[in-house]
């Protein structure tokens, strides 16, 4: 990965890209952040070369932590480990393979330990844990979010059974910043393997990885010659990760810092309820005020595919929109979207299911019906923003959860069932919209929330019309039939309180005005929003457990014991 001088010529002037060998002027490259023009390499950095380019000029200070490596177990192999040490910091003028510093990035503030892969290949030792500890230390004392590049072959053998316990050393110290609600962010930079890589690498909250930088636990070396795999290509690549919901984004060296910046704002303390124009309440919550609809031409009407999709509304009605990827498990469905946005100013949390516009759009989205990767990003993605204490948005527009072999096989029903019980009990306000489809568990896994709104012709019913005619009426042309007595449309579902509120459509629907129907939305987003941001977390918490627990009876444990007992008497 490192750039070589081409021989004989001059040397100080051009380099060789080890991409595609193709020969670059040094200056040119160097302005150009080290990244080949030709083919897109991201050549390897030195720590403070990577702190050069992240942080606001002026505002690096170098944490002076002293480096602690000893040769505690009198290490020989070729050469003794204290020469090894020497050699290394001669060569580099570091004491450590980190460099820990605090500063900021688009005027955020951030504590930040770079490794450097000069320095005995960034191998973890009790000096790089201590580094990589202190700085969350650092991080957690200051109260900021802290950032760490990874680039590392693995553990440090030279100091055996004390370098193994780094990975858990450093993990605790991560730990402490979850409780502590701070945000932590990996930047992962090629290579990073081994025990960095199941360590704090991949403990962030969001992985951002550079083009081709490979993060794995085991090598390609290791498996090819222990297992005897054929590995493919881009085998263990960001790129390869990031399809399997291993990291949330990949980042072009060009852009890391304006995305970073965006990321730390997300975590940073917004205005609470302070707007300039408050937005009229468009909500309507008396059911007597709505137009009596016919249910099947509702169905109809919820299903057009010119009405606006989450990612429409995401451009429409926040700003600063940041999607994160993946399950963490190894799937990112592309059926649930979500990430950190902006409501009026305000950090917000928005998840939704995505459909599309057009037929690839709707092929590609798997007609807006998650897999059960898609329930557990959302499920990762709702317990970051209990951490950072973000709200919950959430926008449904689903025909239902994937209906296939593949879903139920990684747990589909695990996966639903799961999320309502974690929305339940988040300690943190949560308001989902229905903006189209609410089909059934795969549409309630994403709205267990303290306010429920829906559009005016939206529906969500516990099963398709079509469904329904096939199963009860045992012929599908019943569907008209069906949508009557399923009672889904907004109308009924106010009446019967599983929605508290209606959001008026533009005239001929959200897709004929889709700039007002974003604003209509923007604006009883913010209302709710503000209303359950007065509360407590564990008011929060009970008001939504109470909502939920209202629908049917009201008879307690207490009340319906008494009655027995009254029975049996
Ligand atoms: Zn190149």
């Amino acid at each position: 990965m490192t750039l070589t001088t081409i021989e004989g010529a001059d040397e100080a002037q051009w380099v060789l890209c080890q991409g595609c060998t193709t020969p670059l002027y040094r200056k040119r490259w160097t302005r150009g952040l080290k990244v080949c023009p030709e083919c897109g390499n991201h050549a390897r950095l030195t720590a403070p070369e990577r702190l050069a380019q992240l942080f606001d000029p002026g505002a690096l200070e170098l944490l002076t932590i002293p480096a602690v490596t000893e040769d505690v177990l009198g290490f020989v192999d070729t050469v003794p480990y204290p020469t090894r040490l020497a050699d290394a910091r001669a060569r580099t003028g570091l004491d450590e393979a980190v460099v820990c510093a605090r500063g900021a990035i688009g005027g955020h503030p951030v504590v930040v330990a770079a490794m450097d892969f000069r320095f005995m290949a960034g191998s973890l030792g009790v000096g790089v844990g201590q580094l990589v500890t202190l700085a969350a230390e650092t991080a957690l004392v200051e109260q900021v979010p802290l950032l760490i590049v990874t680039s590392s072959g693995g553990a440090r053998m030279q100091e055996g059974p004390l370098s193994l316990m780094q990975m858990a050393r450093t993990s605790a110290a991560l730990g402490q910043l979850d409780e502590a609600g701070l945000l932590t962010i990996s930047l992962i930079t090629d290579p990073t393997y081994g025990g960095v890589a199941a360590s704090f690498a991949t403990l962030a909250d969001v992985i951002v990885a550079e083009p081709g930088a490979r993060l794995g636990f085991a090598g390609r070396r290791v498996i090819e010659q222990t297992i005897h795999q054929v590995l493919p290509e881009r085998f263990q690549t960001a790129e390869f990760l990031l399809e399997r919901g291993f990291v949330d984004l990949v980042v072009p060296r060009d852009r890391l810092r304006a995305e970073l910046s965006r990321l730390l704002a997300a975590a940073a303390p917004g205005p609470h309820g302070e707007l300039p124009d408050r937005p009229t309440d468009p909500r309507v919550s008396d059911p007597g005020l709505l137009p009596e609809a016919d249910p099947w031409e509702q169905v109809r009407l919820a299903r057009r595919l010119d009405r606006p999709t989450t990612l429409d509304y995401l451009a429409m009605a926040f700003t600063d929109f940041q999607e994160l990827h993946g399950d963490r498990l190894g799937g990112d469905c592309p059926a649930v979207v979500g990430g950190t946005a902006r409501l009026v100013g305000r950090p917000v949390m928005v998840i939704g299911h995505q459909k599309g516009h057009t037929a690839a759009e709707l092929n590609q989205r798997s007609f807006g019906m998650p897999g059960p990767d898609g329930y557990r990003k959302a499920a990762r993605l709702m317990r970051l923003a209990e951490k950072l204490r973000l709200p919950v948005v959430t926008l449904v527009d689903t025909p239902g959860a994937y209906p296939g072999a593949d879903a139920e096989e990684r747990g589909q029903a695990v996966a639903i069932a799961e999320n309502l019980r974690l929305m339940a009990g988040l300690e943190v306000p949560v308001v989902s919209v229905i903006i189209g489809e609410g089909g059934s568990g795969g549409a309630l896994a994403l709205a267990v929330a303290n306010r429920v709104l829906i559009f005016g012709n939206g529906v969500y019913s516990v099963i398709s019309p079509e469904g329904c005619a096939a199963i009860l009426w045992k012929d599908p042309a019943a569907a008209p039939r069906a949508a009557a007595a399923l009672s889904g449309s907004a109308r009924d579902l106010l009446r019967l309180g599983i929605v508290d509120g209606v959001i008026p459509e533009p005239e001929g629907g959200t897709g004929a005005d889709p700039l007002r129907a974003a604003d209509r939305l923007r604006a009883a987003l913010v209302t709710a929003v503000d209303e359950l941001s007065r509360m407590s977390p564990r008011a929060l918490v009970t008001d939504r457990r109470e909502r939920f627990r209202g629908f049917g009876t009201a008879l307690t444990v207490e009340t319906g014991l008494r009655s027995e007992r009254q029975g049996v008497s």
